[in-house]
């Protein structure tokens, strides 16, 4: 039995003393470092006071310490590879960014901006400003104004126009998005009465009529995202609604969630509602996520009358809710892309995924199996298949895009217990981790998403997973 008498162990200003320690002093600082190894030495001697740890030579205490200092540099916030088959992951940061983009944002992390400063007149300027012109032109809206998300668009477009009045929503369209976000909660934020009307799989335009009263501010309708309801339906559409609500004197308003720019099927995709048809239906309000189809950074995007979006910018909420000039400077470029439709599926990385060919998928998968298979043993079977990859973030929940990946199945006669759930666990611990999707008895990697640039950092790591999962 070892006692504090008897465990050796060198001094902090010895360990620190030591030649390979003055690279991480340089590195890490003195403080940090001091912090560190007083930390990593209370955890050796209780180690080995309780007899589960030996004495340590001076080389594997600094080597020891050099680990510890670069487990705790690193960020909580890590690259992945999404392999997912969901293009557009919440949970993973939803939309990856163009080239371009990713330029305007590292020169404005440093470079001072002209974020509310007018370079023509020399006076104060207004940050919505700087994306307006063209969310007009993209969307042949009146005005613009930007927010944190969605969630907040919602809200304070809600709050702005409907405070201590009456919201008509039909019963069908009272969703809850991912992440706790529900219409008739967020309504109650805002300050604003929900009015439901017609039924969960039937709404008629007698319904919206019967729902208006003197107290009533807007009919809104709200976009299923993330389910559909099929059967016996009927639901109203906007260009019905839009003379009902004028005969009230009340305005309308969509959030239609995803909100695409373009109409997807000129690239093969299902069609989805665009933001200019809605407001050429007569929508006086619109709101849109940035991050989901459109392809640009986390934001809400309010279009519509230029009236009511000004009242919008003078709500107080609009500075809390407001965005920063990472997001404005990575907005104005994705929107930059849309200009030229001919070339966005090169261009919008979401488009890009989105649209990739069957066929190169199908080849990186035949070329990462015998690489996956090897890394693997023989506790599991690789086969190259074809999938299902999503859309994602609520767009288009019931279409499906044909894809192609890499199925793991556990090895007839493997021993392990939970094989899947071991490997899965495995490639997270990777040093960019792999997060892909079981079911089935199958742990599915969508190749989707990994595009050429990144195959080979992805085949490469994968060495790593050899004898781990054997063991
Ligand atoms: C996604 C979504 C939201 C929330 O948008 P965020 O950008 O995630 O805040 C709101 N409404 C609808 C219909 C959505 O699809």
């Amino acid at each position: 039995m070892k006692t504090e008498q008897t465990v050796r162990l060198p001094s902090v200003d010895r360990i620190l003393a030591d030649a390979s320690c003055q690279a991480l002093i340089a590195q890490y600082g003195r403080v940090q470092t001091v912090e560190a190894a007083r930390a990593l030495l209370a955890g050796l001697r209780a180690a080995m006071l309780a007899g589960t740890q030996d004495g340590l030579e001076m080389a594997s205490i600094t080597a020891q310490l050099a680990q510890r200092l670069q487990a705790q540099a690193r960020s909580h916030l890590r690259a992945v590879f999404n392999l997912t088959g969901t293009v557009l992951h919440t949970n993973l940061g939803r939309a990856l960014l163009p080239d371009a983009a990713v330029q305007a944002v590292v020169e404005a992390l440093q470079w001072p901006m002209n974020l509310e400063f007018d370079l023509e007149t020399g006076k104060r300027g207004d940050r919505d400003d700087l994306v307006e012109e063209l969310l007009r032109e993209l969307t042949g809206a009146e005005a613009a104004t930007i927010v944190n998300n969605n969630a907040a668009a919602v809200l304070l477009m809600l709050n702005t126009l409907a405070q201590g009045r009456e919201v008509v929503v039909s019963r069908g369209e009272l969703v809850e998005i991912g992440g706790a976000f529900r219409i008739p909660d967020v309504m109650t934020r805002a300050g604003a009465v929900l009015r439901e009307v017609g039924s969960t799989n039937r709404t008629h335009l007698a319904d919206y009529a019967n729902g208006v009263n003197e107290h009533t501010s807007l009919l809104m309708k709200v976009h299923c995202s993330n389910y559909a309801i099929t059967g016996f339906t009927k639901s109203v559409e906007l260009d019905a609604l839009v003379p009902l609500a004028a005969k009230h004197g009340v305005a309308t308003a969509v959030d239609l969630g995803s909100g695409t720019l373009v109409d997807l099927a000129q690239y093969g995709l299902p069609h989805e509602t665009t933001v200019r048809e809605t407001i050429a239906a007569g929508a006086d309000l619109v709101t849109f996520s940035g991050d989901k189809l459109l392809g640009g950074p986390q934001c809400g995007i309010i279009v519509g009358r230029a009236d009511l979006i000004a009242k919008i910018k003078r709500n107080p909420l609009k500075r809390a809710l407001r965005v920063g000039k990472l997001t404005l400077a990575a907005l104005a470029p994705v929107l930059q892309l849309y200009r030229a439709p001919d070339l966005l599926a090169e261009r919008l990385t979401t488009l890009r995924l989105l649209t990739r060919p069957a066929a190169a998928m199908r080849e990186q998968a035949e070329e990462l199996l015998p690489l996956l298979q090897d890394a693997l043993g023989t506790s599991y079977a690789v086969t190259a298949e074809a999938m299902k990859s999503q859309i994602g973030s609520g767009a288009l929940p019931v279409d499906q895009l044909p894809s192609f990946g890499l199925a793991i199945r556990s090895a007839p006669g493997a021993r392990l217990s939970n094989p899947l759930g071991v490997l899965e666990q495995r490639l997270r611990a990777l040093p960019r981790p792999v997060i892909g999707r079981i079911g089935h008895d199958t742990l599915w990697l969508d190749l989707r998403c990994l595009e050429e640039a990144h195959a080979q950092a992805f085949a490469q790591q994968l060495a790593q997973l050899n004898g781990v999962v054997d063991s």
